[in-house]
């Protein structure tokens, strides 16, 4: 694709980035809505769920820019020139992004050529699939007795990359802190065999798949069966691995209704 020029600032419109959340339309941040209302073009990743698509206006051009929409050779350069192009073409353009366009979202990179081009960015947060998916289960994240802070990660590294270092996740966990794991489930046994060394095989973990959504699901489990449990399940992307103390009660209640079921 042929390089876009740099325009001046006068010439350019806003781009906003705005979090679509997890799925659920009513989990929607009211100043997202109104940028949907505004936008006369919608550039939509894939994870956004459709409902959130109803409050567009008719005459707003919407383009599925995920995989969904065709984009499979280098996406992100393609929909970052795209954004820049309609936007000094002088569309109000939203960037709808699943969560919060900041976690995991890219949207620092989309945010940075934007400005680096001349153009106005405003970022609107949404609420992220992590936080979703525990509350999915009415669990906490962080829990005055169980959990003193959060830590979300991703378990798809950047093609190269040598990735996390797990035993360092793990020795977090073991301090306290609640794992929440990114674009994971492909890779779950990488989680539990990079976890275990240093975490107890008996630590909690829950799997959920399209929180918020009507098709949601989950699992339950300790860390050691955390593969079996996915498969058991069929639980597949996009979800969300959770791993700490905070889902003990869970664990419990899971436990006492397999054993109503058994009796
Ligand atoms: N910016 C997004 C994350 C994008 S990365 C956010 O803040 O949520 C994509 C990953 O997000 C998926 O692989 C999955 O791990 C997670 N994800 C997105 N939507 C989800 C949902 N409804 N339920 C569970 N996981 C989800």
């Amino acid at each position: 694709m042929k390089p876009i020029p740099v325009a001046s600032t006068s010439r350019c419109g806003t781009v906003m980035l705005v979090g679509a959340g997890p799925g659920d339309p009513d989990l929607l941040t009211l100043k997202a809505v109104r940028a949907i209302r505004c936008a006369t073009v919608l550039l939509v990743d894939d994870l956004v769920g459709e409902g959130v698509l109803r409050y567009a206006r008719r005459s707003t051009r919407i383009v599925h820019v995920g995989k969904r929409g065709g984009c499979h050779s280098t996406p992100q350069a393609f929909i970052q020139q795209l954004m820049l192009r309609e936007a000094q073409s002088g569309e109000r353009v939203v960037r709808l992004k699943g969560g919060d366009p900041f976690v995991f979202g890219r949207g620092g990179e989309e945010a940075e050529y934007l400005r680096a081009h001349g153009v106005e960015v405003e970022v609107v947060n949404g609420i992220t699939s992590g936080l979703a998916a525990a509350t999915a289960l009415q669990v906490p994240l962080t829990h005055r007795e169980h959990a003193h802070g959060v830590i979300l990660v991703t378990g798809h590294a950047k093609q190269g990359e040598s990735g996390l270092h797990w035993p360092t996740l793990a020795a977090a966990a073991a301090q306290g802190l609640t794992l929440v794991i990114y674009m994971s489930v492909a890779t779950a046994a990488q989680v539990q065999s990079g976890l275990l060394p240093s975490l107890s095989a008996s630590t909690p973990v829950a799997v959920v798949q399209h929180a918020s959504l009507p098709q949601q699901r989950h699992a339950v489990g300790v860390l050691g069966e955390l593969v079996t449990l996915i498969a058991q399940h069929q639980l597949g992307s996009p979800a969300i691995i959770l791993i700490g103390d905070v889902l003990a009660g869970l664990q419990q209640m899971a436990g006492a209704t397999a054993q109503i079921h058994a009796a």
